[in-house]
């Protein structure tokens, strides 16, 4: 089933590797009993994992404690290999906001074997994005974030706060990868992080804007 980024202006382009980066808020950090890493935390999603609006957030059996993580997602419109943070916004197709869902119960079980994130971070359905505003059309931040539970206040932060900025995320992501178009960067959480219920609604805002809705089952 081939997924696309779907643009607010109506241009699509096929969903290709998330790539996620963890601890990218020093408050997140705090509050998952960490630091700041010295080289970005990155884990990858499938395209697989990724849902838009007009279907529930699936929670998965596996897990009883989902946490929404809200972050900043920027898609790339051009493949990048190797390139600089001075260079790297001409690569950026746009931003929106996702959700990194993920399997906290199973994150700290991994983190504490030593093992993989993959199961607790990358299920089918572990990446909800919201439609993608085109670059000309979005700024070059700083964006503020927010997410919503049943219209409780969960998570609030401003872009401004990120360890990386996007660009520094691009150059140093091109430097070990290829990034590809189609591919994306989570760019990494506020604090706030929590559980998600069934029947939970969730509205996540970019600059105040409601831009995503969906409802866990
Ligand atoms: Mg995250």
């Amino acid at each position: 089933m081939q997924r696309t980024w779907n643009f607010t202006d109506g241009t699509t382009i096929p969903v290709g590797t998330m790539y996620c980066i963890g601890r990218n808020y020093a408050a997140h950090a705090r509050e998952m009993g960490a630091t700041v890493a010295d080289d970005p935390i990155v884990f990858i999603k499938p395209p697989s994992a990724y849902r838009t609006e007009g279907v529930p957030i699936e929670l998965p059996e596996f897990s009883r404690d989902v946490h929404h993580e809200v972050e900043l997602v920027v898609v790339i419109g051009a493949d990048a290999d190797t390139i600089d943070a001075r260079s790297a916004w001409d690569v950026v197709a746009g931003v929106g906001v996702g959700l990194d869902l993920t399997a906290r119960d199973l994150q700290s079980e991994a983190k504490k074997n030593g093992h993989p994130w993959s199961v607790a971070k990358s299920w089918k359905g572990s990446a909800p994005v919201s439609r993608i505003i085109p670059r000309h059309q979005c700024g070059r931040g700083p964006w503020e974030l927010g997410l919503h539970v049943n219209d409780h206040i969960r998570q609030q932060g401003s872009t401004a706060d990120m360890e990386r900025s996007v660009e520094q995320l691009i150059a140093y992501l091109s430097t070990v990868f290829t990034l590809q178009r189609g591919d994306c960067i989570f760019t990494g959480t506020p604090e706030g992080v929590g559980p998600l219920r069934a029947g939970d609604h969730v509205r996540a805002t970019l600059d105040g804007r409601p831009v995503l809705n969906m409802v866990c089952q």
